[in-house]
């Protein structure tokens, strides 16, 4: 949305910025998200009486009246986020603007990086919608069946990040694994990968979250060329089958381990994380047991854990032997030291290693800067520099020396970082 914005001549403020318009991506995959995106809403039509309000996302979509109540000028499906400049200009909602001219469908051109936000990573939607009915998933309800971007419109996309100066972009999509079915024969996420590598000079190419059953054992060919990042997100959910079934999630404890096995085999240094929900409907003691040692035995890098949330419209929300909260809380506790010790174990595998590191952003932090960046199998890294050094989106050759709580310390030579601060890392800076 910020590049459609910017496209048609707006200029993107920074976080705590004043702005005539103020546009929601709201969330509803979970009760929490869709009270957050009340809240922030609330918030932000007090603090700013006089500006313009939008909302749009899988909140506003599911439920257009109660965002609407909260205030704002205008409620906008996910259909129609792209036309949003067109659509505020019909509106007549920013009056002493220029005349907005419309969006070139075919190509949005992309944030400068230079833009004051704090992210050096590209996201490259190529994808929207899903034809899964998994029970939970309210996701698919907002956002309709599958469809998938045009080819040529994602290689001009990464040829124009790549003149911007971009170091990485992130293929996303909600249901990344089914691109290209819409396309017809030919089209797949293997072919728009191999093209990207062929026909684009991006440094760095990262693939977001897939289904697991989505990939075969020869994609993980594509990781010989080391453009593409030795990182894979494939959300498992729970790792108890019976539990699995109950979700209608087209996997199994032994598909998902082979899997898992295939792509450690093909892709050096590979980091394998993924999505737990903790307290589905029917979850028993012992199924959440098969579910934390399943998690432990594949050793994931990283999870991130989800407490099951009860969600109309669903065909879990439906189900009877709905968990209790307290037991719900309890299970997410548990998984969630789970993670942290498989965190720290994948961490500790790679002190010692010198790995390429994209910085991201720093705070000041003694007399000079603490930077924090990551590396391509997603390992967060920390390092210090004098006030002068700028490392932003530069990628370089990091000596990986220690663990430090949530990241790796990481140590550049001194040509690179200055005289160091001489000052403990104290806490990390996503
Ligand atoms: S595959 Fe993902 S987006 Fe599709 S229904 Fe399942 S959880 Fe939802």
């Amino acid at each position: 949305m910020a590049r459609v914005f910017a496209g048609a001549g707006h200029r993107l403020v920074g976080p705590g910025d004043v702005a005539d318009l103020y546009v929601f991506n709201t969330c509803a995959v979970t009760h929490v998200a869709a009270r957050k995106s009340r809240q922030v809403i609330r918030q932000m039509r007090r603090a700013n009486p006089n500006a313009a309000v939008v909302a749009t996302g899988c909140y506003a979509q599911l439920s257009p009246q109660e965002v609407a109540a909260l205030g704002v000028d205008m409620v906008v499906s996910n259909e129609d986020k792209d036309r949003l400049p067109q659509l505020v200009a019909e509106a007549g909602l920013l009056h002493d603007a220029d005349p907005i001219p419309a969006p070139d469908a075919a190509f949005l051109p992309n944030t400068p990086l230079d833009d004051g936000g704090s992210h050096t990573r590209a996201f490259v939607k190529v994808q929207d919608g899903c034809d899964n009915r998994c029970t939970f998933c309210i996701v698919t309800v907002a956002r309709g069946a599958g469809r998938s971007r045009p080819l040529p419109d994602v290689i001009a996309e990464i040829n124009r990040l790549a003149e911007l100066g971009y170091q990485e972009a992130v293929l996303s999509g909600v249901h990344l694994g089914s691109y290209g079915h819409d396309l017809g024969a030919g089209h797949g996420l293997y072919q728009l990968v191999k093209t990207i590598l062929a026909e684009t000079d991006l440094p760095r190419l990262r693939l977001s979250s897939l289904e697991p059953w989505d990939l075969d054992a020869d994609f993980f060919e594509l990781w010989r060329n080391e453009r593409l990042l030795p990182h894979l997100h494939l959300p498992l959910q729970s790792g108890c089958d019976d539990t699995l079934r109950r979700m209608a999630r087209r996997t199994s404890q032994a598909e998902f381990s082979q899997l898992v096995r295939e792509a450690r085999a093909a892709i050096p240094d590979l980091s394998v994380t993924t999505d737990i929900i903790v307290g589905f409907p029917g979850e028993t003691d012992a199924e959440f047991e098969q579910s934390l040692n399943f998690v432990n035995e594949i050793e994931f890098a990283k999870l991130h854990v989800f407490r099951y949330s009860r969600r109309a419209g669903t065909s879990a929300a439906k189900m009877r032997g709905q968990v209790a909260d307290s037991v719900v809380q309890q299970r997410s506790q548990h998984m969630h030291t789970l993670n942290a010790q498989l965190e720290e174990s994948f961490r500790r595998r790679f002190v010692g290693r010198q790995m390429p590191v994209l910085w991201e952003s720093n705070e000041p932090y003694g007399f000079g800067l603490q930077w924090s960046g990551l590396t391509g199998n997603y390992l967060r890294v920390v390092t210090q520099t004098n006030p002068q050094a700028n490392l932003r989106n530069q990628v370089i050759p990091t000596k990986l020396v220690d663990t430090v709580p949530a990241a790796l310390l990481g140590q550049l030579p001194a040509s690179v970082a200055g005289n160091s601060t001489g000052l403990p890392v104290l806490r990390v800076i996503a």
